[in-house]
């Protein structure tokens, strides 16, 4: 497990995206001395699947580096609603009004450091995966205009093992429709394509950490 590499992949990656999307380095199951390095070279933005998981890695990689930006890009309980406000700095999966009601709640007694938050749809309809589904979406979205939450973005992860591409056509035209800033799809499998279909951010875990 060689840091170089991890930093010659990113630069590999950098290339390959020229600036069209913002590289969100995906950092689960990998520990803080993987981590330091990207932080080190000058990367800021990263995901993380748990609140668990990022409450233990994160808060000391923050002291040193304030100016990072963690997502949440995992499911979230509404029991840790209250812990993901204060640890991330934006939630990318968001798509159910409980979720949506509870985090009003907790915002309004403390609002916490994250300032953005994404709606996440199951492009694929998938019954395992979290996300709204379409015919949904006018009973989330008038969830969300009484909560007050700023919208950053839609995300989605479309399902595994098939051609994408029919789910980022249908996602950048939600995006289309929805006018929020950011489309965030797109994996290390299928970066190049979600940004010719225009995602504004896409999530890399093993094209920088290896497999
Ligand atoms: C793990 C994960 C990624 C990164 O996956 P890779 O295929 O390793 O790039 C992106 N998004 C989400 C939601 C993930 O859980």
């Amino acid at each position: 497990m060689n840091n170089d590499l991890i930093l010659q992949r990113l630069e590999q990656v950098k290339k390959i995206v020229a600036g069209r999307a913002q590289i969100m380095i995906v950092t689960k199951g990998q520990d803080i001395s993987r981590i330091e390095p990207l932080l080190q070279a000058g990367h800021r933005l990263f995901g993380e699947n748990r609140v668990q998981e990022a409450a233990q890695k994160w808060p000391a990689l923050r002291l040193k580096y304030p100016d990072l930006q963690l997502h949440l890009i995992g499911p979230l309980q509404t029991n840790k609603v209250r812990q993901a406000l204060d640890l991330f700095d934006e939630i990318q999966t968001i798509g159910r009004i409980k979720l949506i009601v509870a985090i009003k709640r907790e915002r309004d007694k403390e609002m916490g450091r994250c300032a953005g938050f994404w709606l996440q749809i199951n492009i694929g309809r998938e019954p395992q995966k979290s996300g709204a589904l379409e015919e949904d979406l006018p009973q989330i979205l008038q969830a969300w205009k009484d909560a007050g939450l700023p919208a950053r973005g839609l995300m989605a992860i479309p399902p595994a093992g098939q051609n994408p591409e029919p789910y980022f056509k249908l996602m950048k035209g939600l995006h289309d429709a929805f006018q929020v800033p950011e489309l965030s799809m797109g994996m290390s499998g299928d970066y190049e394509r979600a940004i010719k279909h225009g995602a504004t951010l896409v999530r890399l875990g093993s094209a920088i950490f290896g497999d």
